[in-house]
């Protein structure tokens, strides 16, 4: 399944060709057939001698649509350039070739239209012009087809052409990651919400579970069409429309991506290798242009990583920060422009980058690398970027499947591999990170002494994990034995809770005074202040067990509190339940102490009130 795209300037017979080959008009707003001229994509299709059908977008000329023609150019595989015999190569002939070029559309058939209007001396003349113009760029070579549209000359010769040109084109690949750029939203009465697109990198089927992006709403699409049919599966490198499930017209937009759930990402920051037009002016670090990707297009902030600008006809390295987040991914082709011309183009390299300082050392070398380099190199620079899910290791480098394995295979048999949880990351990336945890630790222990450790929460946002790979991280940690985890706390395995020698000595005095009447301690609070104890001092005793809190008041030396429960869970046990005042008598206390023990085991989970009486609870243990 094949699409082509018209391109060329306006007027030179795009839209009066693709209906003489297709029977179908591309020009289908009110306004455009007012005054005859195309402002939007237009689509048909074409059923060829060999019994393939093609799909047709045609596109604006004029120089005011052209991101309407960057929004319909992304997905096609061959360009029909439309030059008029009359006028030759025009400045959105030269634009548009431009585009072509700059998105990796190398592919074409030049129509060479309204040769009714011209002495077959003339056509000649134009003729050699534009093979000339097309020798200088990327489509040099393309077959050159004299036609009108108006007469029907040339119409079979250039049919046989396409036909020709299309069986060296090599298909869409599959690559099971259907995306669908939208260009068209709208609403079919009985069936809802509808999007057409270029279909690229993988299969749309009936009653898939899909997602759009930006935005992450879930769908699933109702029903499919390509060409008008209704079909069950659609292949990629076909126009498609798709009935979308339970989304409003109004969520959706030329822009969006429908695609399958968890693997696109929206993005405000790109690496990107960029190719200045020879015709244009410099690109400036720091100018603000558009940007068009796939049917997608926003502005953007150019960094340029290399100097202060790169010059007309030169490459180079640019960061671009999108005013608007987009579904991108590595190797995605894009335009530049500014309101009045295409300034250049490249491509993605990485769809989620780190904000640079310019300055940054190694960063062209490893932006280089992840170009172009050899796939170990590709793959341990992605994976020293942070953990990655292994399944996008060949999206995110642009390596097949197979290559990525046998990189992977191959780096891990140097050790160069990390696993965290289901996540994969470069050994370098996991020492820097396991650098952080123990400091970050090791910083709050030296602050909090006598703290048992970190609150796990803290640690978590500190780092600012996802949870799923904090989760992971610590594990690794806590089985290499240099992380220990107490209750909601994290802490270096090494760390003890330790008083200084005065302190010491006043927690010694605590100890002793709440020792001297055991069943009646005194008041903590007034301990507390005697003593000059705070809470963290209290907080680490009863970490360290040695102490028991019942409430804000009353606090019990540990190994009394372990007596006072075992003496009144064997009372329970030998009269099935027991009253305040029973216990008041079993230790000769007063009732302000019995009920701060049984309120504190009832909250242990040991005993149970009902009424007047405390139960003991069925699974019991000290
Ligand atoms: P587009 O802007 O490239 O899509 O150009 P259109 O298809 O809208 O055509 C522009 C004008 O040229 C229209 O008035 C057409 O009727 C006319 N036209 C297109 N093809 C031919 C042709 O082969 N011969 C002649 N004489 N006129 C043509
Ligand atoms: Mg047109």
């Amino acid at each position: 399944m094949y699409v082509i795209g018209t391109a060329g300037h306006v007027d030179h017979g795009k839209s009066t060709l693709v209906k003489a080959l297709t029977g179908i008009d591309p020009d289908r707003l009110r306004e455009e057939k007012e005054r005859g001229m195309t402002i939007d994509l237009g689509f048909a299709w074409l059923r060829l001698p060999d019994g393939r059908e093609v799909s047709l977008v045609d596109v604006p000329g004029h120089e005011r649509f052209i991101k309407n023609m960057l929004a319909g150019v992304g997905g096609i595989d061959l360009a029909l350039l439309v030059v008029a015999a009359d006028e030759g190569v025009m400045p959105q002939t030269r634009e548009h070739v431009a585009i072509l070029e700059l998105l990796g559309i190398h592919r074409a058939v030049v129509a060479l239209s309204k040769i009714d209007l011209v002495e077959p001396d003339w056509l000649d003349l134009v003729r050699s012009d534009v093979q000339e113009y097309l020798a200088r760029t990327a489509l040099a070579g393309a077959p050159i087809v004299p036609v009108s549209a108006l007469t029907g000359a040339g119409l079979d010769q250039l049919i046989q052409t396409l036909v020709a040109t299309l069986a060296e084109t090599p298909p869409r690949p599959d690559l099971g990651r259907p995306r669908l750029p939208i260009d068209r939203v709208f609403t079919v009465a009985g069936f809802g919400t509808v999007v057409t697109g270029t279909l690229t990198g993988g299969r749309l089927h009936v009653g898939q579970e899909l997602e759009v992006q930006p935005g992450g709403l879930r769908t699933r699409s109702r029903g499919i069409q390509t060409h008008r049919q209704k079909v069950e599966v659609a292949l990629p490198g076909t126009r498609v429309a798709v009935n979308l499930a339970g989304l409003a017209t109004e969520h959706l937009w030329r822009g969006h991506v429908v695609t399958v759930p968890g693997w696109l990402q929206p993005t405000t920051v790109v690496d990107a290798h960029v190719r200045v037009l020879a015709e244009a002016g410099p690109l400036v670090h720091n100018s603000v242009l558009s940007f068009h990707s796939g049917t997608a297009e926003t502005m953007a902030r150019v960094i340029v990583l290399e100097g202060e600008r790169i010059e007309p006809g030169a490459s180079g390295w640019i960061q671009l920060r999108l005013a608007a987040p987009l579904a991108l991914a590595r190797g995605d082709l894009f335009v530049l422009r500014t309101p009045n011309a295409t300034v250049g183009g490249g491509e993605v390299v990485d769809a989620h980058a780190r904000r640079h300082r310019r300055s940054e050392p190694g960063l062209l070398a490893r932006l280089e690398i992840l170009r172009r380099g050899a796939p170990t190199d590709r793959l341990r620079h992605l994976l020293e970027q942070g953990p990655q899910e292994p399944g996008l290791l060949g999206l995110q480098t642009g390596l097949e499947a197979e290559t990525v394995q046998r990189a992977l295979a191959s780096l891990q048999a140097q050790g160069e591999i990390v696993t965290l949880g289901d996540l994969l990351t470069a050994r370098r990336w996991w020492e820097q990170c396991r650098e952080r945890v123990l400091g970050t630790l090791r910083a709050y222990h030296q602050r909090h002494p006598l703290r048992a450790g970190m609150p796990r929460e803290e640690l978590k946002s500190r780092l600012g994990f996802p949870p799923r790979l904090f989760g992971a991280v610590v594990q690794r940690l806590v089985a290499e034995g240099t992380l220990a985890e107490t209750g909601p706390h994290l802490r270096l395995a090494e760390h003890t809770v330790r008083f200084g020698p005065d302190l010491a000595e006043r927690v010694e005095r605590l100890l002793g005074e709440l020792g001297r009447e055991p069943y009646a301690p005194p008041s903590l609070p007034d301990l507390m202040a005697t003593l000059g104890l705070d809470e963290e001092v209290i907080a680490a005793l009863v970490e360290q067990g040695r102490l028991v809190r019942l409430n804000e008041s009353v606090a019990l030396r540990s190994e009394v509190y372990r007596e006072m429960v075992e003496r009144v869970v064997a009372l329970l046990r030998e009269k099935g339940q027991v009253t305040v005042a029973e216990v008041r008598d079993l230790f000769g206390t007063s009732r302000k102490y019995v009920l701060a023990l049984l309120e504190y085991m009832d909250q242990q989970h040991l005993t149970r009130r009902v009424g007047d009486v405390r139960v003991l609870r069925e699974r019991v243990g000290v």
